[in-house]
C-alpha cells in the first residue's frame, strides 16, 4: 500500500509532502473565501469557481506528483508549474474575496517561500516576475472596470506592499539557493574525498592491487566466515625471482614497471573473487577463496605463463620475469597466520629448489 502510494523514488515523499502542505495552504484559503461568502462580501457563484478551481488543481497535482518520475518531469518542472497555478488561484481569490482580498497577498508570499526549497534563483525570480506582472494587470483591470469596489489607491497601496514583499522574498530565495547549491557541492566533495580516502587506505599506490592491511582486514573477515561453512581456501606467498636484478641493472624506475606489469599480468589470470595484494617488496599473498589445493596450484600455474608471456620493455630490451610460489590450503580450524607460515616455508622450498616453481606446503 505504502509502495503503490509513495512509489519507489525517494525524492517522492518529499514531493508529497511539499504537496500535502500546500493543499493545507488551499484549504484556510478554500475557508477564508467561504466565509468572506457566508459575511455578504463575496459573490457566492464566483467564489465557488475559484474554490472548484483549486480543488481540481490540488487534485491533479497530487496525481502529477505520483506520475512524475514515470512521465519524466522534473521535480523543479513540478513545483514551478504549482507555484504559477496556487499564485493564478490566489489572484482569483484576490478579486472575488472583496475587502478581505488582501490576505491573499501573503498567500502569494507563501508560494514564493516554498520555492525556496526547490528552485533555482533564476526561476524564483521569473515567477516573481510572473506574479507582479498577473496581479498588476488584475488590479489595473480591477481599478478600470470597478472604481467604486476596488479604488486605486487601495490598490496602489496593495500592489506596493506585494512587491516590496515579493520582490524582498524573492532576494532572499535566491540567495539560500545559493547556500543550498554550495551544501550540495561541498557534500559531493565530501563523498569524493572519502571515496579517495577509502582507497588509498585499502590499496597499494604503485600496483593498485589490495595493501598488506586491507589483506589482513579480509583474512580476518574469511576467517569468520569460514568457521561454520569450511569451504576449501588456498593461500599462495609470491615471490619475484632475482628481482634485485632487476633493480640493479636497469635502476629502480624499472623495477617499478616490472611489479605494475606483473600486477596486471597476474590479476588478470584471477576470478572475481580471488585476491590478491601487495604483501610487501617484491612479495604477494592470493587468497583464493572456495578453491581446493589442486585448483589452487591451476591457477597459480596460469598466472606463472601469463607473467611469463608479459615483459617489460625497458631501454630498447625486453625483461623477462618469473617468480616461485608457496601453496598452502587452509586446514580446518587453523588461522590464517599458520596457513601463511606454511605457505611461506613451502615459498622457501621453491626457491631453495632453484625458483620459478610452485612449493606446496
Ligand atoms: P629472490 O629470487 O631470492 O627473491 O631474489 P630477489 O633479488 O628477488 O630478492 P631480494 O629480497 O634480495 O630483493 C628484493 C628486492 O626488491 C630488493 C628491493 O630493493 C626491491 N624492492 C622492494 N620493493 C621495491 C619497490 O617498490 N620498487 C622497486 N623497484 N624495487 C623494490
Ligand atoms: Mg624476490
Ligand atoms: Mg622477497
Amino acid at each position: 500500500m505504502r509502495r503503490l502510494l509513495l512509489g519507489s523514488d525517494p525524492r517522492l515523499p518529499r514531493m508529497l509532502g511539499y504537496w500535502a502542505a500546500t493543499c493545507l495552504l488551499y484549504i484556510i484559503g478554500g475557508i477564508l473565501l467561504l466565509l468572506s461568502v457566508r459575511a455578504g462580501a463575496a459573490d457566492q457563484r464566483s467564489a465557488l469557481i475559484v474554490v472548484a478551481m483549486g480543488s481540481a488543481g490540488v487534485t491533479a497535482f497530487a496525481l502529477l506528483v505520483r506520475a512524475s518520475a514515470a512521465l519524466g518531469i522534473a521535480p523543479s518542472t513540478l513545483a514551478i508549474w504549482q507555484a504559477m497555478y496556487a499564485m493564478a488561484i490566489n489572484v482569483g481569490a484576490y478579486v472575488v474575496t472583496g475587502p478581505l482580498r488582501g490576505v491573499y497577498l501573503i498567500f502569494l508570499l507563501v508560494v514564493m517561500v516554498f520555492c525556496a526549497f526547490s528552485l533555482r534563483p533564476r526561476h524564483t525570480m521569473l515567477l516573481c516576475t510572473y506574479a507582479l506582472g498577473m496581479l498588476g494587470a488584475t488590479m489595473l483591470w480591477l481599478v478600470a472596470t470597478y472604481p467604486a469596489t476596488y479604488p486605486a489607491y487601495v490598490e496602489g497601496v496593495h500592489f506596493a506592499s506585494a512587491a516590496c514583499a515579493l520582490v524582498s522574498v524573492t532576494l532572499l530565495t535566491g540567495e539560500m539557493s545559493k547556500l543550498r547549491l554550495r551544501l550540495k557541492r561541498q557534500k559531493e566533495d565530501l563523498v569524493a574525498a572519502m571515496t579517495t580516502i577509502g582507497k588509498l587506505a585499502t590499496l597499494d599506490e604503485l600496483t593498485s592491487l589490495a595493501n598488506r592491511r586491507h589483506m589482513n582486514e579480509l583474512l580476518v573477515a574469511q576467517e569468520r566466515r569460514l568457521e561454520p561453512a569450511g569451504e576449501p581456501t588456498c593461500i599462495a606467498l609470491i615471490d619475484l625471482d632475482f628481482f634485485k636484478s632487476v633493480n640493479d641493472r636497469y635502476g629502480h624506475a624499472a623495477g617499478d614497471a616490472v611489479l605494475r606489469r606483473f600486477s596486471e599480468a597476474a590479476r588478470s589470470e584471477l576470478r572475481a573473487q580471488d585476491v590478491l595484494a601487495r604483501w610487501g617488496g617484491e612479495e604477494f599473498l592470493l587468497l583464493l577463496a572456495g578453491t581446493p589445493l589442486a585448483q589452487a596450484v591451476t591457477v597459480v600455474e596460469r598466472m606463472a605463463a601469463r607473467v611469463a608471456a608479459a615483459p617489460v620493455t625497458v631501454a630498447g630490451s625486453d625483461v623477462h620475469i618469473t617468480f616461485s610460489a608457496g601453496l598452502a590450503e587452509r586446514r580446518h580450524g587453523e588461522p590464517f597466520a599458520d596457513t601463511i607460515t606454511r605457505a611461506d616455508k613451502a615459498l622457501y622450498s621453491a626457491k631453495s629448489n632453484g625458483r620459478n616453481q610452485i612449493g606446496v606446503g
